[in-house]
């Protein structure tokens, strides 16, 4: 039906014009502007191009709307309600409304940034310490602090919640500030959707809505950065427009700016003069003060026990953690009266915690993994010889149980031949922060993990 209707649109525009005696100046400006937008429940809306106020909307509805149904009816034996709608560009997410009649409408909401991301419900722990901080400075003085402000690190670990608490804060205090959330996606989206109508206008519509904000928030640029060349050029326009004008600038991405080989030195250099912070893995506390924090938002009542179930094997991704969590409470709910115990928990998380990794989990076992991968014997990395080839591994053995286990450093001392817990932390500490320049040693990480698990 929408493509019949699609592919005639013309003709049926001059039957409309042709059986309702339409004078060619009424018909050229009021008709040839109407597209078919879409069809669904048997509303046909179509969008009207030209001018965009209330006002011609409604004209157009009273004049127009029933010669259109009873044409397309005759042509189709169909009746469709008409709706006529102002002009949506492409890729239009709601952020930016073109202004209308009423004086006192801004021209800006925040449709796209979700109320539910705040500060006051993202858990500070030390792994977000410093991103949480920076957020909250620049929250509170945008533009002036931290410019641009880039937040790296792993996927669900919390950088669009906090680009949201951001956006969020902002709006709530300044509600005059132009504040616009996007993701990577609708931006590329927008800009390769103005390229290919090869509209200047459509060009200049992106230009204007990006370039007119107090506060822009790209969140996963590393969707931009890592692709489509016009995007990317659209994009480095624009932030150099914002920054230039002191606007600011908060970008998230799954890694640091350096890692970007397709980012200009001046670009770079930029970035680094701004602030960057990353949003490492949670340790255990912070795993377990999230979960109880998301349980008492959402009323559930859960045992600790439970949480901890989750928190000890749920640990690179706070979003897994969050679903596992609601699975139980719609278990619950669907069954009232049952109460959920520790192996109704483990039952229902199978999707998520595979009973088969859960006891691999042990730090016998990633010692294991860590000697075989560097060929030295697991008796080494428990052993006193400081030689480079063994006390790598060991730091890595450190850091891994550190990250994958519940142990604390004097366990893990204990592990590792009775070793004193600062050597323990000395150790995770020292991978750390070589994990922060070395890819290398980033990639071994994460194979070393994927072993782990396998
Ligand atoms: P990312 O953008 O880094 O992939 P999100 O910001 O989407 O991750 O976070 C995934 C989920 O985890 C969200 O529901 C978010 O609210 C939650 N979350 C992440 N970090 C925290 C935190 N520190 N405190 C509370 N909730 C968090
Ligand atoms: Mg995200």
């Amino acid at each position: 039906m929408l493509s019949y209707l699609k592919d005639n649109w013309q003709a049926i525009k001059e039957k409309v014009r042709d059986e309702y005696d339409i004078s060619s100046l009424l018909f050229d400006t009021w008709i040839v502007p109407m597209e078919i937008y879409d069809l669904k429940n048997n509303e046909l809306r179509i969008m009207f191009t030209g001018e965009s106020s209330d006002w011609a909307i409604n004209y157009i509805e009273k004049k127009f709307s029933l010669q259109f149904q009873l044409t397309i009816e005759e042509l189709t034996k169909q009746t469709l309600s008409i709706k006529f709608i102002p002009e949506i560009k492409a890729g239009d997410t709601g952020v930016f409304q073109r202004p209308d009649n009423s004086q006192n409408t801004p021209v800006y909401h925040v449709s796209n940034i979700d109320p539910k991301f705040t500060f006051d419900n993202f858990v500070v722990g030390a792994n977000n310490q410093m991103a949480h901080a920076a957020s909250i400075s620049v929250a509170e003085n945008p533009g002036r602090e931290y410019n641009p402000l880039f937040i790296y690190g792993g996927s669900g670990l919390g950088k669009t919640h906090l680009m949201h608490a951001i956006a969020n804060f902002i709006y709530k205090n300044r509600p005059n500030a132009k504040v616009l959330y996007v993701t990577s996606e609708v931006f590329m989206n927008e800009v390769i959707e103005a390229m290919r109508n090869r509209n200047s206008d459509s060009m200049s519509y992106i230009k204007n809505k990006y370039r007119s904000v107090d506060i822009l928030l790209i969140d996963d640029i590393q969707m931009i950065i890592g692709r489509a060349e016009q995007t990317l050029v659209e994009f480095f326009n624009t932030f150099n427009h914002l920054y230039e004008n002191g606007k600011q600038i908060v970008l998230s991405s799954d890694k640091p700016p350096r890692e970007f080989s397709q980012l200009e030195d001046r670009l770079l250099s930029r970035f680094e003069r701004g602030l960057i912070v990353d949003i490492a893995l949670p340790d255990y506390e912070t795993r377990m003060a999230i979960l109880r924090k998301k349980a008492d938002n959402d009323g559930y009542i859960i045992d600790n026990e439970i949480l901890h179930y989750i928190a000890t094997n749920i640990k690179s991704n706070i979003r897994s953690m969050e679903g596992a969590l609601s699975k139980i409470s719609s278990y619950s709910k669907l069954n009232p009266g049952t109460k959920i115990t520790l192996e109704l928990a483990k039952q229902n998380l199978k999707d998520y915690i595979d009973p088969e990794n859960e006891k691999k989990l042990t730090p016998e076992n990633i010692i294991n993994v860590v000697a075989d991968y560097y060929g030295i014997r697991p008796e080494d990395i428990r052993s006193s010889k400081s030689t480079k080839e063994i006390s790598l591994p060991r730091q890595i053995a450190i850091y891994l149980i550190r990250i994958m286990t519940d142990d604390t450093l004097i366990e893990v001392g204990n592990i590792l031949g009775n070793r004193h817990y600062s050597t323990v932390k000395y150790g995770f500490e020292c991978i750390t922060e070589k994990m922060k320049e070395s890819d290398e040693l980033k990639t071994t990480i994460e194979i070393l993990k994927k072993k782990i698990l396998a």
